[in-house]
């Protein structure tokens, strides 16, 4: 089956009651023991949830895994992964990861002893020199935020293997729909389903796979009794959401291809940084291991002052943090994704004042072009 069909048909999961092709939002903490001896599938919400375990079970389908995890946020699921690692454990990440699983590892994880070296892993050179004795894992994220920076998956997945590190793969970006980690031999997969997965901007979840059943029973230790999980009501959302996932991220991925030409284009703009133009660096690695350019695409002004007054007069794309909504959405990373990245680290990663992401939507292309023109008018 084909990965847009896997998409609609959510394994076949129905709920097995009624036969109703939404799964109910069992909303419920408790569940009644018949047999003390013999417990059921279900006894509380944290150990597993029937709506969860469908969510759970549809991910890791489309994923290509063994077991699937839904936990509260995209960083509780980086944060639970993270969590199966021990004190004096190393790991490399890369470089320009997304900012909040920067914070983490050198705010928190740090306090716990987890080593980290951060490496450009867009240059596969880099990773081999930075592995020492300690290293456990790799984490990877590609395309990276915000600049789009590509990671050779199976380049860095193959070192990784000779070493023997866990590989972790940060799939927001690309979705399951794109890029699938695990099928290009990754270990974990991560999702903040924030963003494309639930696809509507009005859920806040992450999910992991993974593709043994070792780690499975160490996510899930973890799962169980760090309990980030992900509620029924956002899991339910997020089975839906799925569903669409192709349709919408199709039609997005068309505009932003529209929109990324337009821009290279213009005489304002400095440079256009999106996975599908030719122009950009790895392009033929991305489209080697991902079905497109995504929907997420940068570019730089000639300066902030220019930057900041594009952000004020934009009109109909909306000026947030996060993307993947079904809404153009326009984002400023050094005040918004990127804040909490030190200064010093956002200028040698060429985060720049006059630097501008961009989730593109769902909006009719000509409507989306007539407003980024007026702007940078
Ligand atoms: C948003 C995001 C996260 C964090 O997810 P939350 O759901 O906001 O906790 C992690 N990685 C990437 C690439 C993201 O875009």
């Amino acid at each position: 089956m084909k990965i847009g069909s896997k998409l609609i048909h959510n394994n076949g999961a129905v709920d097995k009651i009624t036969g109703a092709l939404s799964i109910p939002i069992y909303q419920a903490s408790t569940f009644h023991q018949d047999d003390i001896d013999n417990p059921g599938k279900f006894d509380y919400s944290r150990s597993g949830n029937p709506t969860r375990k469908a969510l759970e079970d549809t991910i890791a389908f489309i994923e290509g895994g063994k077991q699937g995890f839904a936990f509260s946020s995209g960083m509780a699921a980086t944060s639970s992964v993270l969590s199966i690692f021990k004190t004096g454990d190393h790991l490399l990440v890369s470089k320009d990861v997304y900012g909040g699983t920067h914070r983490i590892v050198t705010k928190f994880f740090n306090n716990f002893g987890l080593e980290v070296t951060f490496v450009d892993t867009s240059d596969l050179a880099n990773i081999e020199p930075a592995i020492k004795k300690n290293t456990k894992a790799i984490f990877l994220e590609t395309p990276s935020n915000p600049l789009l920076k590509i990671t050779d998956l199976k380049g860095a997945i193959k070192i990784a293997g000779k070493h023997k590190l866990i590989s972790i793969v940060d799939n927001t970006f690309m979705s399951p729909y794109l890029q699938r980690p695990l099928e290009l031999g990754a270990d974990i997969v991560v999702h903040s389903a924030t963003k494309f997965i639930g696809g509507h901007s009005d859920v806040i979840a992450g999910l992991v796979v993974v593709n043994s059943h070792e780690l499975a029973k160490r996510i899930y230790f973890v799962q169980n009794s760090f309990g980030a999980i992900a509620g029924p009501q956002d899991c339910w959302l997020l089975l839906r959401g799925l569903k669409t996932l192709k349709v919408r991220m199709d039609f997005q991925q068309k505009n932003a291809l529209q929109l990324a030409r337009y821009l290279a284009d213009h005489s304002k703009v400095k440079k256009v940084f999106y996975p599908g133009l030719d122009s950009h660096q790895g392009k033929s690695i991305h489209l080697s291991q991902a079905d497109g350019g995504g929907a997420v695409l940068s570019f730089k002004l000639e300066d902030g002052s220019l930057a900041k007054r594009f952000m004020d007069n934009v009109k109909m794309a909306v000026v947030a943090v996060s993307l993947g909504g079904v809404e153009t959405i326009v984002s400023y990373p050094v005040k918004m994704s990127h804040a909490n990245v030190p200064k010093r680290e956002r200028k040698a990663q060429e985060i720049t004042a006059n630097l501008i992401r961009v989730s593109v939507g769902l909006e009719e292309i000509e409507d989306l072009l007539s407003d980024f023109a007026k702007a940078l008018k």
